[in-house]
């Protein structure tokens, strides 16, 4: 268990990612998952129903099925690629009205006094970066699936195995893809949130942070529990295992910043 660290005069409290946005990007990850594998099914089964004859004899249903898995496998790269910027988009703006309010709302909990938080060099970006970032994620959800349903079916129908076996391979991949678009929305609501509030933080004139190990991750680094309580750059982050890094950046990073308003607390690191 971490040590307590007791709060500074100048600490604002951190802001902690919001669950109704990660559950609402989840949600929409999951949809698209969802009409891509039912596609692929509802495609295979018909083709093995009509051919199936040809499929456990013959070698050459195989090049043929081939093609036409790829071909659908382009439509939905498309599908994918059209929808990727909106979905990123909505979700990062999310995100950064959340933590723009909430940093807001934790300085005037703070001092009394009400801050405008004006759209910085900075701030547009992190907002880019984190949207271009969230592109890729949601176009890689789609490229792996395709891979893996390509393998598992050019493997099935090399061996001359039936549909049901397939089916089920089918679905136990179909639950791997589903927990990465979880593990993606999880994973980009910790880190845009906590890059977000860092560039408001930062376009409010605040330069300093407590790195907070909540200790909320199952599993957490031994490393970030020792980084406790640590005051660190807002614009450099802090050292931890040989490189500099933010609260939140690692994968299943639960750690948070509680940033120091300055003038109110002169403590340095
Ligand atoms: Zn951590």
């Amino acid at each position: 268990m971490p040590a307590r660290v007791s709060k500074a005069r100048g600490e604002m409290r951190a802001t902690l990612p919001n669950a109704a946005l990660r559950i609402a990007y989840q949600r929409q990850l999951e949809k698209l998952v969802d009409e891509m594998h039912r596609s692929t099914l509802y495609w295979l089964r018909a083709t093995y129903r009509a051919r199936q004859g040809e499929i456990v004899q013959d070698a050459s249903p195989a090049r043929d099925l081939a093609d036409q898995l790829a071909r659908r496998a382009k439509q939905w790269r498309r599908m994918f690629a059209d929808r990727a910027p909106d979905l990123a988009r909505t979700f990062i703006a999310g995100v950064d009205k959340y933590a723009t309010s909430a940093t807001k709302q934790a300085a005037v909990a703070l001092t009394g006094i009400s801050v405008s938080v004006k759209d910085t060099l900075v701030s547009n970006t992190v907002m880019q970066a984190s949207i271009q970032e969230n592109v890729s994620l949601i176009k890689s959800i789609q490229s792996e699936y395709a891979t893996e349903v390509e393998g598992l079916v050019m493997r099935s129908v090399t061996a001359g195995r039936g549909l049901q076996q397939l089916t089920d391979q089918l679905e136990a991949r179909y639950g791997i893809t589903r927990r990465r678009a979880k593990f993606i929305a999880n994973d980009q609501n910790n880190k845009a949130t906590a890059q977000l509030a860092r560039a408001r933080q930062l376009g409010m004139g605040i330069n300093k942070a407590r790195w907070l190990h909540t200790g909320g991750g199952k599993n957490p680094r031994h490393s970030h529990v020792l980084a406790n309580g640590k005051v660190f750059d807002l614009s450099k982050g802090l050292k931890i295992d040989g490189e500099y890094i933010f609260p939140g950046e690692k994968p299943n990073c639960g750690c948070v910043g509680a940033p120091i308003i300055p003038g109110v607390d002169d403590e340095t690191e």
